[in-house]
């Protein structure tokens, strides 16, 4: 949401997720007591957030907080779903692929070069920024 760049991993996949934090600097964020406890992460090899709270608001604050972040940074220029960098796109490219309604009422088009996937200042994206606007 806030265009930093972060990449989802299920929890099948804790090595993987590891090598690639280690081997692109990344930071981990988690619920999971057992990778703060792994030898990499006590010794400072790896930067690890353990996630305290259920709630998503709570969750991103903790974020912002513990990393520095700016909430205004880049919103919305980074798909939600594969991280890749949004790309602007004519609205007569997106005619048949919005809703009617969506086409009647919004002009400017975001799509992902990745999945493909069209965003637009829609209700979803008022709500985000509202909520992006509280950490501030
Ligand atoms: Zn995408």
């Amino acid at each position: 949401m806030m265009g930093y760049d972060a990449i989802f991993f299920d929890g099948a996949e804790d090595s993987r997720m590891i090598a690639m934090a280690l081997a692109e600097g990344r930071v981990v964020l988690t619920r999971d007591t057992r990778i703060v406890n792994r030898r990499l992460v006590t010794s400072g090899q790896l930067k690890v957030i353990l996630i305290e709270s259920d709630r998503p608001d709570l969750q991103m604050l903790q974020v912002i907080d513990s990393l520095g972040l700016d909430c205004r940074f880049k919103p919305f220029t980074v798909c939600l779903e594969c991280n890749q960098p949004l790309l602007a796109v004519a609205k007569e490219q997106v005619k048949d692929l919005v809703p009617p309604y969506v086409f009647k009422t919004q002009n400017q088009y975001m799509r992902c070069p990745g999945c493909h996937r069209i965003y637009w200042r829609g209700t979803h994206w008022q709500a985000m920024t509202r909520q992006l606007d509280s950490f501030g």
